[in-house]
């Protein structure tokens, strides 16, 4: 059965590339994906690569999206962009609340909140990123988790504005260690989300919303978890930093369709 949500296959490059770099694998990725309008595909470059990233991506369909934000419009914020500030680089996509910003740079779900809320009232699209540690998931903690970082990272978000949420499932244990979730570990955790969702939404706009499953996804194993009714696309970091095996995930989402 065709799922009515369409596939996002979104490529986290993280601390990865130099603009020039970028450029060539914005190529690679487009020369094969550019006009493929079944999936929607995301290159997530660094901040230094989002304008040459742009300009080689202008007359294709993949799109672009950033990997953080500030909330704040403008101001004293050293180090910082504003969702302005990617607005103007044909950003559409954001990433917030990765779990490598939550570990890393101590980001609670209130300020992720305070981001999200920010992107979407700068009509960019926020994907949420939320995930248990290995300790949480073998205490049988995953599901409470991720509901509160679910409800956390959307306070106020609005109904009419929830059809232009993404959220990304990513276990932080999956996450470059080549250990991914089975299939059905995936979708128990993507069908609770969405049962949270539905709860903040009502079920008709929770039945719209991209839930990505993130955590050493390859073209090997896309297939099987993209096949799971709940889960909507793939948040790719290491294996997004090739053109051929990024590619090869799209290809997935594409057939899965
Ligand atoms: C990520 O960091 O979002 C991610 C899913 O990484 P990887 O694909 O390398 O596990």
């Amino acid at each position: 059965m065709k799922k009515r949500r369409r596939y996002i296959i979104a490529g986290n490059w993280k601390m990865n590339k130099t603009a020039a770099e970028a450029v060539e694998l914005a190529r690679g990725v487009a020369r094969e994906w550019g006009n493929e309008a079944g999936v929607e595909v995301v290159l997530c470059p660094p901040f230094t690569a989002l304008e040459s990233v742009a300009r080689t991506l202008e007359d294709s369909s993949v799109l672009l999206g950033a990997q953080n934000m500030y909330p704040a419009d403008a101001g004293a914020y050293t180090g910082e962009v504003s969702a302005q500030m990617l607005r103007h680089f044909n950003v559409s996509h954001v990433i917030l609340g990765h779990s490598e910003r939550r570990e890393y740079f101590a980001e609670s779900d209130a300020f992720i909140n305070e981001k999200v809320l920010a992107a979407l009232g700068n009509d960019l699209i926020p994907i949420l990123c939320v995930g248990e540690t290995l300790e949480q998931r073998e205490q049988g903690d995953t599901l409470g988790v991720v509901d509160a970082q679910v409800r956390g990272g959307l306070k106020q978000v609005t109904i009419e504005d929830a059809e232009n949420l993404v959220i990304a499932y990513e276990p932080i244990w999956a996450i470059g260690t080549g250990k991914t979730a089975t299939p059905q570990m995936a979708q128990e955790v993507h069908a609770s989300i969405r049962g949270i969702l539905a709860d903040l939404f009502g079920s008709g706009p929770a039945d719209t919303i991209r839930i990505q499953y993130g955590g050493s996804m390859k073209p090997g194993n896309a297939a099987e978890l993209l096949s799971q009714p709940d889960i909507d696309g793939g948040l790719i970091g290491g294996a997004s930093l090739e053109a051929q095996s990024f590619s090869g995930i799209v290809g997935a989402a594409a057939k899965a369709r």
